[in-house]
């Protein structure tokens, strides 16, 4: 059977549309394949921040692949934007992590100072503020009187999510890749020759690799080529308000003014399975801390309140592996598939169009979990 594509991609989400548009600038023939409008989608439900201070606590290896993705964010989103024509509204100003008093910045601070000490090679990146120099710093903030301060992260930033997945698909389609949406990935056989039959209801094709990047639909199609890796979904809740006048300069954690004005206000990190209900009780939390850092907000109507899941593993780090039992096949899973698409439509689809990951992904293997559970 010839082989109609050199890899197939299960799943166009935030992931899998990253790598598909990376791969396809190396020549490579691509078919990205997706489900339907009632799968599990964080690529359009999510906060948008492109986001790297705190992240990867305890994990240096995350740590620093978070800081060099958003350091490739404004070259990578540079060249989407004038490939796709679509505008992303990305901005890195710097993030926030507001701390509500004295005890939280002071430990705020140590685990800050913990985090950067985790990689000492790299320049520091992030400082704390008490709320003298944040006042000072960001005149346009009236803070509510509980904010004692904050982390700043001088490499954060965020983005439209929505425009991002729409760019990372259309320059995809404009690099020569082929996508075929409502295609959900229902077999992946491999061929005795080498290379796979994937099957999409009636539809197939063949390639020499397949990259499973299905969110959580990842784990049924892991399993057909020896990539069984435990994934959960966790629930984050959001509200958003109406268009307000810009009064927060850059995103916080938590809180975001976008550029059209409306304030993004979350997350929730919950607990409850596949249930995406959205509860007052959550909504209250969250109104609550908003309006603590940012009093004004209690004038602001509430337009909207909606809820996703997060794909994520037993420590949160992300999952890039390759099938031992299945060579060629991929699998790439992770729950800041935002921040991370840089590092996705670069240095990782490189790697894949190369031929095999590099030694430095081995941490991000699944198998860190059985070692665990042996320890
Ligand atoms: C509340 C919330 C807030 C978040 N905020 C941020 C943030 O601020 N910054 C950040 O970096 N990240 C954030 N994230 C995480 C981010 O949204 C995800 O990491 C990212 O969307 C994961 O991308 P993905 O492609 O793996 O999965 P998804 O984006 O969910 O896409 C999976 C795709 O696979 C398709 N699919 C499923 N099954 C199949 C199949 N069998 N065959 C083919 N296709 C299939 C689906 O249709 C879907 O299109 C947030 C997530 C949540 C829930």
């Amino acid at each position: 059977m010839s082989l109609d594509y050199d890899v197939i991609v299960a799943g166009a989400g935030m992931v899998g549309a990253a790598i598909g548009y990376g791969l396809a600038a190396h020549g490579r023939r691509v078919l990205m394949l997706d489900g339907a409008d009632t799968d599990f989608r964080a690529a359009k439900a999510n906060f948008g921040l492109v986001w790297a201070h705190g992240k990867g606590y305890g994990q240096p290896d995350y740590q620093r692949l978070s800081l060099s993705a958003v350091k490739d964010w404004p070259e990578f989103s540079g060249r989407l934007e004038a490939e796709s024509g679509i505008t992303l509204a990305y901005e890195r100003e710097g993030g926030l992590h507001f701390c509500m008093s004295d005890k939280e910045l002071c430990d705020r601070a140590a685990r800050m100072e913990s985090w950067q000490a985790q990689t000492p090679e790299l320049s520091p990146t992030t400082q704390i503020l008490d709320r003298g120099e944040l006042l000072r710093r960001f005149p346009l903030l009236r803070l509510g009187n509980a904010v004692a301060g904050a982390s700043f992260g001088e490499l954060d930033g965020h983005v439209n999510p929505l425009r991002l997945l729409a760019a990372l698909q259309a320059a995809f389609i404009a690099r020569g890749g082929h996508l075929r949406t409502g295609h959900a990935v229902s077999a992946i056989d491999a061929l005795p020759g080498g290379g796979f039959e994937v099957k999409a209801g009636v539809h197939r094709a063949c390639a020499e690799r397949v990259v499973i990047a299905a969110g959580l639909g990842s784990s049924v199609l892991g399993q057909m080529v020896g990539l069984d890796v435990p994934i959960r979904p966790q629930r984050g809740q959001l509200l958003v308000t109406e268009r307000l006048a810009p009064f927060l300069p850059i995103p916080a954690s938590g809180l975001r003014q976008t550029g059209e004005g409306t304030v993004m206000i979350g997350v929730t990190q919950e607990e409850v399975g596949f249930d995406l209900s959205t509860t007052s009780d959550a909504a209250a939390r969250m109104a609550r801390r908003a309006l603590q850092i940012l009093p004004d907000l209690a004038k602001a109507r509430l337009v909207r309140q909606w809820s996703c899941l997060r794909i994520m593993t037993p420590d949160g780090a992300p999952v890039y592996a390759s099938s031992r039992l299945y060579p060629g096949a991929e699998i790439a899973l992770c729950h800041s598939g935002v921040t991370l698409a840089s590092f996705h439509a670069g240095a990782y689809a490189r790697a894949l169009a190369s031929g095999s990951l590099p030694n430095s992904l081995n941490v991000f293997h699944h198998d860190r979990f059985n070692l665990q559970k042996v320890a």
